[in-house]
């Protein structure tokens, strides 16, 4: 029978979650449950130094947002806890040490100072920034050099040391991608990784090979960057005498900036306006505050889709997928190996698409609390409702419908006369004057009635209905724009109606 699929989530909490890394958790995800297997979330918090305290929380907000919830996590237990593996730290030490005690891996007691003078003595014009490899480690403070007595001594007074694997020379190691085919790498271009610290905490390289064994991982994918890492890992795998369990890895593409090359960096976001953290985030250290496409007014579920649409598509020109279609069309041999350019207007229309596609009481909630967000009190669901059916397709971010329907709350603090006045006349100022009446005093309040009572009373005055329609539409929106005139007379209704038809007229008699 085949092994139950467990894939995993690696994050290091380290700040606000790139668009890349949601990226990473989605995949991850659709994996699980296209083959009906567990998501896993683990905290990969060995490196103290980068520690950012609420980096752990806001993780799991953003999964929470996206829908994306784990199986397995720290906030959601599991069999295989911890799920951080700073609590995990006991676990790591003996198999650094069994790997010593094999001969994969060596005591090095080289301090700080050490290390700088080997960069600085070996530094060559052929190798300008020496590695502790192969070569050097001969050189350097090391179980391999000193005597046995010296290393025991050392050992035995505390000294500080870590133990670095020994990587061998001129050997080929490769794995198959399931996203590049077979990968290959030389052993004599890989360093000799520290695995344990001094303060006994692993490095990302040990606890990820021992967590993914021990949490009985089948599969890892992870972004691009991590591929150089990927042979440090394989000797890992075959030193532990793990091999056979080793999971298969996706080294999943990067995602671009828009013009150029190279990866997206938040800085590219603050420098084109554009959101590249899945939600707000607040360096607790700075207070400097970054834009997440949560609050810029995306949708979880737009969201997800485009992040789908970076680097994966299904073999046909669909862009717009639920997350069940995705769970069922997903596959990795479909992720491309380039790069994936983000392009914020097509990230922008993604948003559009699923604005127009969820219904009114889908965004009911998500709308009122942008209207309210903006200081709009919103108290009549049924008038809500009405304002998102005329508004929705005209909304690209959640954000527009402010912008697009406060005047339906309110009256609009400006009017643009301005537009109006060019062709304004004493005949014209009376059919508003007449028009205001006769809404006034309407029975019935349907857009329809309110359009054939204009209608009738514009040829009364031997006007045009055509040339009635931008002054209403701005004595009622403040603007050029929003949906038929009618429709929104019919929802602020006749009060505001009127009033706001004699506020302009009052405006335009005062010019
Ligand atoms: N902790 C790594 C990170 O921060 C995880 C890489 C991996 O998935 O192996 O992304």
């Amino acid at each position: 029978m085949d092994k139950k699929v467990r894939v995993r989530f690696a994050p290091s909490p380290t700040g606000g979650l790139h668009l890349g890394g949601v990226r990473t958790v989605l995949f991850n995800y659709l994996f699980a449950k296209q083959h009906g297997g567990d998501f896993i979330v683990r905290i990969e918090d060995t490196d103290q130094s980068r520690f950012v305290e609420g980096a752990e929380d806001y993780i799991f907000k953003t999964l929470e947002w996206c829908g994306l919830i784990p199986d397995e996590s720290p906030q959601h237990g599991g069999p295989f806890a911890p799920y951080r593996q700073s609590e995990r730290k006991a676990s790591y030490k003996q198999y650094a040490e069994q790997l010593v005690t094999a001969g994969y891996a060596y005591y090095a007691f080289d301090t700080p100072e050490d290390l700088e003078k080997m960069r600085i003595d070996y530094k060559t014009a052929e190798n300008p920034s020496p590695q502790y490899n192969y070569v050097l480690r001969s050189k350097m403070r090391n179980s391999l050099n000193l005597p046995a007595e010296e290393v025991s001594k050392l050992l035995a007074e505390g000294r500080p040391f870590v133990i670095r694997i020994k990587t061998p020379e001129n050997e080929t190691v490769s794995f198959t991608d399931m996203i590049r085919g077979e990968v290959s790498f030389n052993t004599s271009q890989v360093d000799d990784k520290v695995l344990l610290k001094a303060d006994g905490m692993p490095t990302y390289h040990l606890a990820v090979v021992v967590d993914d064994y021990a949490m009985k991982i089948t599969h890892a994918f992870r972004g691009e960057e991590w591929l150089p890492s990927a042979p440090v890992h394989l000797l890992l795998w075959k030193y532990l005498g793990w091999e056979a369990e080793m999971p298969q890895w996706a080294h999943l593409p990067l995602i671009l900036k828009p013009e150029g090359n190279g990866k997206l960096s938040k800085r590219d976001g603050d420098r084109l306006g554009f959101p590249v953290f899945a939600m707000d985030w607040t360096d607790p250290k700075t207070g400097e505050k970054t834009i997440g496409f949560k609050e810029r007014g995306f949708l979880p579920e737009a969201f997800v889709n485009l992040l789908a649409l970076l680097g994966w598509n299904d073999g046909t020109d669909t862009e717009i997928f639920t997350i069940e279609q995705l769970i069922a069309a997903f596959s990795m041999d479909r992720v491309h190996k380039g790069g994936a350019k983000f392009d914020y207007e097509k990230a922008k229309w993604f948003n559009h698409e699923w604005i127009k596609k969820l219904s009114i009481d889908q965004l009911q909630l998500l709308v009122r609390e942008q209207f309210i967000g903006n200081g709009i009190e919103v108290n009549d669901s049924n008038k809500l409702h009405k304002v998102i059916e005329l508004v929705k397709d005209r909304c690209t971010l959640l954000n527009d419908f402010v912008q697009q329907g406060s005047f339906f709350f309110n009256s609009p603090s400006q009017f643009d006369t301005a537009s109006i006045k060019p062709k304004w006349d004493a005949v014209k100022n009376m059919f508003f004057i007449e028009l205001a009446k006769a809404y006034e005093s309407s029975i019935v309040w349907e857009s329809s009635d309110l359009e054939k009572e204009l209608k009738e009373l514009a040829a009364a005055h031997q006007l045009k209905p055509g040339e009635l329609m931008l002054p209403l539409r701005i004595m009622l929106v403040g603007g050029k724009f929003g949906p038929g005139v009618f429709d929104i007379a019919a929802v602020i209704g006749k009060e505001a109606t009127v009033e706001r038809i004699r506020t302009v007229l009052g405006l335009l008699e005062h010019q």
